[in-house]
């Protein structure tokens, strides 16, 4: 049986094949192996000595060396936490280049800048009405808690990414979305109300009908009108903690398209395609869509706690692997591999959300696997008339290229509300790229195709896109600029990225 959930099996045999492989060259290949030894040691001690000067030089007991999912870039700034709204208040009106961070799953430079404001330890419930499925938090409180309370009582998440240790500041900053995005929209859909403390220190409340300017600026935002400080949401009933999954083998992009569309009507669709696959072959992999399962839909033991699910299983990548690990050879085998063991046809099953919504989370620091240089995701998107032709010249494009992306998810979308909304009406595809020379340059490329044909590119897994191809592809970059300044007090909320895009320079 073959399911997104697959994926990360196969990647927990090609992690934990990997370290087999890496202690292996240590061990048995003894001249190498010694020499390369001697250089870890080596590299291990120049490490403790430039921290150790580091911590000499810094007296500041804030500065820490940060980064974000995509470990790239790694860089030393001032960090605070706040537990009170005293003490975040002082930091605003005292710091001018500051930006609120969540959990850091964002993968490149959003929640970065010279002072950060972490809200993680500003996490407490404030209400939790069962009977409307109405709950209120502060904005340092991560989905995975969330859903620890909700799920019990009957209550899920309308809009949640691939992870969950994310924070609802992180996700409204970002307004994610997920599986559900052509049906359910995005996190911001399903707000009622929140309150943010903006650049002079004042509260502001705002939603849908209130303050709207400011919701819809904050609202995939990306941190720069202040510090989120809690949120109200709207939830869903479910009846139980499990989805029905159906996972169907796609052997060519055409088909996917098909299957994609032949799928709207569930409530969650996504596809893992073998991007290195050519020919008729290009775009095969497999499509898993799925609904919230009822009662009557589940074992008999699973009937007897429909809304509680046991602990999976957890792997860690305990260090980050050598650069040589992933290769066109490496990629190529695991991408055939996956593909042939899916059955042809629809596979059906019940999972639980957890496995469903959150495979990644089951292996801790799976992002060490790219190596100490760290990798992005390139995830671009394309209107639904362009897709087929786009996709084919960006993955002919990287074919030619020697840069080798590993997991590629593709997913289709609908339009998406606020002034900076990745969404359009079409299909979008993430691809992780390890860096390493010359990679930017590529992505640079690559961003030409993708203005071609009317796309753009999400923001919060971006690291490196230029301020040309941000205003040429987001529609209301003016109008969002001007929000900020407005409601910013100048500049005063900034990250590395709104720079480098040129929305705060
Ligand atoms: C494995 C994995 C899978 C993912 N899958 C998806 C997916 O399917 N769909 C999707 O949309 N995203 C996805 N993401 C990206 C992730 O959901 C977003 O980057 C999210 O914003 C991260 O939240 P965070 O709490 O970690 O925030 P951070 O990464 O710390 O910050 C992200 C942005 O939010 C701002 N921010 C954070 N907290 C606040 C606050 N309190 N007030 C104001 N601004 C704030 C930051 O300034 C920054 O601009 C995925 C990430 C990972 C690692």
């Amino acid at each position: 049986m073959i399911k997104l959930g697959n994926v990360v099996k196969f990647l927990a045999v090609l992690i934990l094949g990997s370290i087999a492989g890496i202690i292996g060259t240590l061990l048995l290949a003894p001249r190498s192996g010694r020499e390369t030894r001697q250089s870890i040691k080596q590299k291990g001690q120049n490490v403790l000595h430039k921290l150790k000067s580091a911590r000499e030089k810094s007296a500041d007991p804030n500065m820490k060396e940060i980064s974000n999912w995509g470990n790239y870039p790694q860089v030393q700034v001032k960090f605070h936490e706040f537990e009170d709204l005293e003490t975040l208040r002082k930091l605003i009106t005292q710091s001018d280049e500051v930006i609120a961070r969540g959990n850091g799953r964002c993968y490149g430079d959003s929640a970065l800048a010279p002072e950060i404001i972490s809200s993680l330890r500003y996490n407490k419930f404030l209400s939790f009405d069962k009977e409307q499925g109405i709950i209120r938090c502060q904005s340092g409180v991560l989905l995975s808690e969330i859903l620890d309370v909700i799920v019990p009582q009957g209550w899920f998440l309308p809009v949640t990414p691939g992870t969950k240790l994310i924070t609802v500041g992180g996700a409204i900053a970002s307004d994610v979305h997920g599986k559900s995005q052509h049906k359910a929209g995005n996190f911001s859909d399903h707000l009622i109300d929140m309150e943010i403390m903006v650049g002079d220190g004042t509260i502001v409340k705002c939603s849908h009908t209130e303050n709207t300017e400011l919701f819809l600026t904050t609202c995939g935002g990306m941190g720069l009108t202040g510090v989120i400080l809690n949120a109200t949401m709207q939830l869903i009933p479910v009846e139980t903690a499990y989805i029905r999954q159906e996972s169907i083998k796609i052997h060519n992009f055409d088909h996917m398209m098909a299957v994609f569309e032949e799928s709207e009507n569930w409530n969650y669709s996504v596809a893992w395609m073998d991007c290195l696959a050519r020919g008729k072959h290009l775009g095969r992999g497999f499509l898993t869509r799925g609904e919230h399962a009822k009662i009557e839909e589940l074992s008999s033991k699973q009937q007897q706690k429909p809304l509680l699910i046991s602990e999976r299983l957890k792997l860690n990548v305990p260090f980050n692997f050598p650069s040589f690990a992933l290769n066109t050879f490496s990629v190529t085998a695991f991408n055939t591999a996956l593909y042939l063991k899916q059955p042809n046809g629809t596979v059906e099953s019940i999972e639980s959300y957890d496995t469903f919504f959150y495979p990644l989370d089951s292996i801790q620091n799976w992002n060490r696997i790219y190596g100490k240089q760290g990798f992005t995701q390139y995830q671009f998107i394309l209107p639904k008339a362009a897709s087929r032709e786009g996709v084919h010249r960006i993955l002919d494009r990287i074919a030619e290229s020697g840069h080798v992306p590993f997991l590629a998810v593709l997913k289709l979308y609908r339009q998406q509300n606020g002034y900076l909304p990745f969404g359009i009406e079409g299909f979008s595809l993430a691809l992780d790229f390890p860096i390493k020379n010359g990679l930017f340059d590529f992505l640079d490329e690559l961003d030409e195709i993708v203005l071609e044909y009317g796309g753009r590119l999400y923001l919060t897994k971006d690291v490196r896109m230029n301020k040309s191809m941000f205003t040429q592809s987001y529609p209301n970059v003016e109008r969002f600029i001007n929000n900020v300044r407005d409601l910013n007090h100048g500049n005063k909320f900034k990250s590395f990225q709104s720079d480098r895009v040129g929305i705060t320079q």
